[in-house]
């Protein structure tokens, strides 16, 4: 990838962090990469796609750093879960050997598992000795009439954002556009109601927690042509342009495709999230608003007092439990907010949030739901977490899977709200779950246990 095209990326005009900096993200410093590379966050962002074979071109360590670590579930196809890579060694990188290996390794990818399209992912060690990834790709699809895409995401271009953005250029480039949606099948038509298209981008179907939210979508008449990328299927990925509307649920990843697919093909986008009663409505009506059909804004106004009145009804008891309980939230992204309205929802106060991956609309998110004073955390070090969690009482310590072995050494109640838990939150279905894993930490028998002196350390007072 040339420099430009790498700035061009870094400088989304779409990100308000952008509009006020007007200078696009900072270059990443020595070291900032070790949250993710942008190979990480590229293949991170296309893995979900379920029909599609996965090559990492690349050393093997590359394809290990990164296979499988979202719990992104598909409701057919499994081949995204086989890890490729072409496993460069010194040897190869001598004898300049990349381009035949990767060339072989499609040709066996197609051969064994014929898969709807193959992905090339670069990693660095190719991209620093030149290999041609779009000419081999071109060269092989021509060679075997299977789309084969690259995505140039070579770990040293940057961190994992500028990744997630590079997976969606490529898909904006290579993808969206190459083919129509089928037509209606008879049993979606509903008498009187008109089917609307509509993509979502940034939907990972963590946990399968999308599937709470779908079966609303088909009620209402909108027809997900793609969600990019959970659950997904590269045909599915080829009619996007055809969106009525789409929904961007993470404020960052992929940011750029909801700017570009609005530039080619006129379709409006949105940010929201899925999570928490009132933002769940609140997405829906964007839908409708965008989409500007009465008919079916009347409709989802109906469906939302009725799901609104089953979900209060649903969190009742878990609100006895919950009310007034503290919380220290540390996540990233629309999260960072989201989350808050979902924990308000169930009565509980969240003392303080992260911000570090967080854009200036989602603080302003997070000032709007918990006040001017509220508390944002940029540093998310153990000791900080640890420190916050003592000097405000907090209950619970809902973070991502690598804060829990802090959280667990401290002591204290944790709940895993990223990408590698095993509970489904979304929707109006998600918050009873959400409800019933935070009771189910906080009030485990195991912290009084562990938070008492073992019996040899006992003075015999306390024996
Ligand atoms: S792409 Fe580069 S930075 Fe990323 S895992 Fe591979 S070698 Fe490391």
């Amino acid at each position: 990838m040339k420099a430009k095209e790498i700035a061009a990326l870094l400088d989304e005009p779409a990100c308000s962090h952008n509009h006020k900096s007007k200078s696009g993200c900072a270059r990443p410093k020595p070291g900032a990469t070790a949250g993710g590379c942008a190979f990480d966050g590229a293949q991170i962002a296309l893995l979900p796609i379920a029909d599609v074979a996965h090559i990492v071109h690349g050393s093997i360590a590359c394809a290990g750093s990164s296979w499988d670590n979202r719990g992104a579930k598909s409701s057919g196809p499994t081949l995204y879960r086989i890890g490729m890579t072409t496993d460069l060694n010194e040897q190869d990188v001598i004898m300049g050997r990349g381009e035949k290996r990767l060339f072989h390794a499609i040709k066996q990818a197609i051969e064994s598992y014929q898969p709807a399209a193959v992905f090339v992912y670069n990693t660095c060690v190719p991209a620093m000795i030149g290999d041609d990834l779009q000419a081999v790709c071109k060269a092989a699809e021509e060679r075997w009439g299977v789309p084969v895409v690259p995505v140039d995401s070579a770990g040293f271009y940057g961190t994992k954002n500028l990744g997630n953005r590079i997976a969606g250029e490529a898909m904006v480039r290579y993808v969206c556009g190459t083919r129509e949606p089928d037509p209606i099948p008879p049993e979606a038509q509903r008498p009187g109601i008109t089917v609307h298209n509509i993509s979502l981008i940034g939907e990972f179907n963590i946990a399968g927690e999308f599937w709470h939210v779908l079966p609303l979508l088909d009620e209402l008449g909108l027809r997900v042509l793609c969600t990019l990328s959970g659950d997904a299927r590269f045909h599915q990925v080829q009619t996007m342009h055809r969106s009525e509307a789409n929904m961007l649920v993470c404020s960052k990843a992929m940011i750029n495709v909801g700017r570009k697919l609005q530039e080619a093909y006129g379709t409006p986008w949105f940010e929201g999230s899925f999570y928490g009663v009132g933002d769940v409505s609140q997405a829906l009506r964007d839908f409708a608003r965008l989409i500007g059909d009465p008919d079916l804004s009347r409709r989802t106004e109906a469906l939302i007092a009725r799901e609104e009145g089953w979900a209060d009804q649903a969190l009742e008891p878990w609100r006895e439990r919950l009310r007034g309980k503290r919380a220290l939230l540390y996540t990233g992204g629309v999260k960072s907010w989201s989350v808050i309205a979902a924990l308000q929802d169930l009565g509980m106060e969240v003392v303080a949030t992260g911000t570090k991956k967080s854009t200036e609309q989602d603080k302003e998110r997070i000032r709007e739901l918990m006040g001017e004073d509220a508390v944002m955390l940029e540093d998310g070090s153990p000791r900080n977490l640890i420190d916050m969690v003592h000097n405000h009482r907090v209950d619970v310590l809902i973070a991502g899977g690598r804060n829990m072995y802090t959280a667990l050494k401290a002591r204290i109640p944790f709940l895993d709200i990223n990408q590698e838990r095993e509970f489904g939150y979304a929707g109006y279905r998600g918050m009873p779950e959400l409800a019933r894993q935070l009771c189910l930490t906080i009030d485990s028998p195991i912290w009084g246990r562990v938070r008492n002196p073992a019996p040899w350390r006992r003075t015999p007072e306390e024996a």
